[in-house]
């Protein structure tokens, strides 16, 4: 019985990992569940899976937990967390958190050992790629990305690590806003952006796919699992979402994984590694399909994908991982704004570019270096912006 701890239960990816466990009961069971505000969710979550441990954000609801679910170990905050990482009975830890509070329980289970990570939570490696990959080489745990393009190229890799890669080339479906120029992109709303053509999933990473920053993410978080220059990695438009990305060798031959756009694949993937198991998705109708379509990015696509080339550049020529840092927390901060009502949705995008600009990489040495560079980065939007 493999023991899953699942960090961010209640989000999309958290829900649908819960859904694979329940019907592979005899195979895994959840021992750890978390969330931050939908505790009614959690506790709906606890009644059913009846978890060892569970995290929430704010002490109120611990206190209440405690007093509902007496056998219950009930952690509560980042430390809470980061506790329970350390602690806790799992051999696999979900990592479904969005955003950069997922990067210090990461660590803290690959510091902790014996588990391996399926990761979701692209924010650890877009922030803390060097740190989360060399303790995990030092520790010997396995990190599994959940990421629908990134289980792509893992599972092209399956019995070929040895061999030398000459090019991941990473799908993207183009988004909401795919073809729009500057002009019309001024006059989306907020509903617009949050309408996925191809894929359900939390509001951050879908905000994400309409900037496309969560490619440029994307392409950074490919660098760190697969240990590849960034020139070796490219990105293609495909509208459709059924070749989830690409491998090509140095013999000229490229494997691609493909399917319906169902994270639970992926996700299962990620759960059963080194096997697989049955899942309910539905099956692609190839012949149905007809043709498959690519496209390169160019225009306003480019944009978010030539930051985190510029990004990967510092990273690589100076080991300035700082970059990164600031992409990613700029664009925390501004997608939280943009959800919020407060800026248009080309603000997102212009106000990373101003801040990359004016910020000098630097090196990274460790997980309070990535949380002050954050908080730097937070503050620059807030000064340009309010
Ligand atoms: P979501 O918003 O639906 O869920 C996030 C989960 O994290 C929730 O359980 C929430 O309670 C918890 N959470 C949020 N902020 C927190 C904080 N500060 N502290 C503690 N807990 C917090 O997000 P999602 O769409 O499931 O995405 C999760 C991660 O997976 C993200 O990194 C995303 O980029 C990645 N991802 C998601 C999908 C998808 O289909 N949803 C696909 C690929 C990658
Ligand atoms: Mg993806």
């Amino acid at each position: 019985m493999k023991k899953v701890a699942i960090f961010g239960s209640t989000g999309s990816i958290g829900t649908q990992a819960l859904s694979l466990i329940s019907s592979n009961p005899r195979r895994v069971k959840a021992t750890v569940l978390t969330c931050k505000s939908r505790v009614d969710v959690l506790r709906s979550q606890i009644s059913r899976f009846r978890p060892e441990a569970v995290v929430v954000y704010h002490k109120e609801n611990a206190v209440e937990l405690r007093r509902e679910f007496r056998d219950l170990k009930v952690f509560y905050g980042p430390d809470g967390l980061e506790e329970a990482a350390a602690t806790m009975n799992y051999d696999v830890m979900l990592n479904a958190l969005v955003g950069i509070a997922g990067l210090a329980p990461t660590l803290c289970a690959i510091k902790r050992g014996g588990a391996s990570i399926a990761l979701a939570n692209k924010e650890s490696l877009v922030t803390g790629g060097r740190l989360v990959m060399s303790a995990a080489a030092e520790k010997n745990v396995p990190v599994i990305p959940v990421d629908s393009e990134h289980s792509a190229v893992f599972q092209c890799l399956v019995g070929n690590q040895d061999n030398p890669i000459r090019r991941i080339l990473l799908t993207a479906s183009g988004g909401p806003f795919r073809g729009y120029d500057r002009a019309r992109l001024g006059s989306v709303t907020l509903n617009d952006a949050l309408i996925h053509p191809t894929w359900r999933m939390g509001r951050k990473i879908t905000i994400d796919s309409a900037t496309l920053i969560n490619k440029g993410f994307e392409v950074i978080e490919a660098k760190w699992l697969f240990d590849v220059d960034a020139s070796n990695i490219e990105v293609a438009i495909h509208p459709q979402s059924i070749i989830h990305s690409l491998v090509e060798f140095e013999d000229g031959a490229m494997l691609a994984q493909l399917g319906v756009s169902d994270m639970k694949v992926p996700i299962s993937y990620a759960l059963s590694w080194p096997e697989r198991w049955a899942t309910d998705t539905r099956t692609l109708d190839v012949i149905g399909t007809r043709s498959l379509y690519f496209e390169e990015p160019v225009g306003e696509a480019r944009r978010s994908l030539d930051m985190a080339y510029r990004v990967l550049r510092e990273i690589q020529e100076t080991e300035g991982d700082s970059s990164a840092v600031v992409l990613n927390s700029a664009d925390e901060e501004l997608v939280e704004m943009f959800l919020a009502g407060k800026i248009p949705f080309v603000a997102i995008l212009d106000t990373i570019e101003t801040i990359l600009d004016k910020h000098i990489p630097r090196k990274v040495e460790s997980i309070e270096d990535i949380m002050g560079i954050d908080a730097e980065a937070r503050a620059a939007v807030h000064e340009r912006l309010l």
